[in-house]
């Protein structure tokens, strides 16, 4: 029942969305305000950090690995230029970091570096949630608080999501104490794309099909944000290992 109707919206979605302005090249191609971009992708955990699970023994590294691959062909095919932190079963820190027992905050200051080095014009990390209760659903996402182009790219990203996926009334959430987005300035957002802990999101989640749509809702979201955009964002280039270790 679920699938028939988000088979039915994924149709009406195609069918009803409209670029807001479309641009031509010069040989008469529409042209998407994703052309040229560089976004940068981040599936959520890897290897050794499965990230949350369901009872089933659904992993969160998995899910949003997948998300993150289907999402990256839809943006490639619009001309973006992306870069995922992962495309493997891996996460980005070394054996030595390992034993040194350093392996996440290492695995999450390359994230970061990746986002800063890559000078993203947008970032998204994709995550699952899990609670200890069955009761709370639906896909949120969240943005540094004060940082109005991550605000701003949230708000298109939970419309889509409010839109497209498992019914949710949430809103975009602010925060101020998450690493990745307290270091990436700029149109960074956390796309926390359903519960692991709810049985039925949790089956959805594992779905090949589910995941296309969650992957075609942020797709649309970033088309959305950058077709509204006026100019090309101007990423932080000055910053340094350094920074990172004291930010
Ligand atoms: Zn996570």
């Amino acid at each position: 029942m679920v699938s028939a109707w988000l088979s039915i919206m994924t149709v009406v979605a195609l069918l009803v969305w409209m670029p807001a302005k479309q641009a031509y090249a010069e040989d008469g191609a529409p042209e998407s305000g994703l052309l040229g971009r560089t976004i940068v992708l981040d599936p959520g955990h890897g290897a050794p950090d499965s990230g949350a699970r369901s009872d089933s023994g659904i992993l969160e590294k998995d899910i949003t690995l997948s998300v993150a691959l289907k999402l990256s062909q839809l943006l490639q095919q619009a001309g973006a230029n992306v870069v995922l932190t992962r495309t493997t079963d891996d996460d980005l820190a070394s054996e030595h970091d390992r034993h040194a027992g350093r392996r996440q905050s290492t695995d999450l200051r390359n994230r970061v570096l990746t986002a800063k080095a890559k000078h993203a014009d947008a970032f998204i990390s994709i995550h699952c949630n899990a609670v200890p209760s069955e009761r709370w659903t639906g896909a949120q996402t969240l943005y540094q608080r004060g940082n109005p182009a991550g605000e701003k790219l949230a708000k298109v990203v939970q419309e889509r999501f409010r839109e497209l996926l498992l019914p949710t009334a949430r809103e975009p959430a602010a925060t101020s104490t998450l690493f990745l987005l307290k270091r990436i300035p700029g149109p960074a957002v956390i796309a926390e794309i359903g519960f692991l802990s709810n049985r039925q999101e949790s089956v959805q989640l594992a779905s090949q099909a589910y995941q296309r749509t969650v992957a075609f809702s942020i797709y649309l979201a970033l088309y959305d944000y950058f077709s509204q955009q006026s100019s090309v964002p101007v990423p932080d280039s000055n910053v340094t290992f350094r920074d990172l270790r004291e930010g």
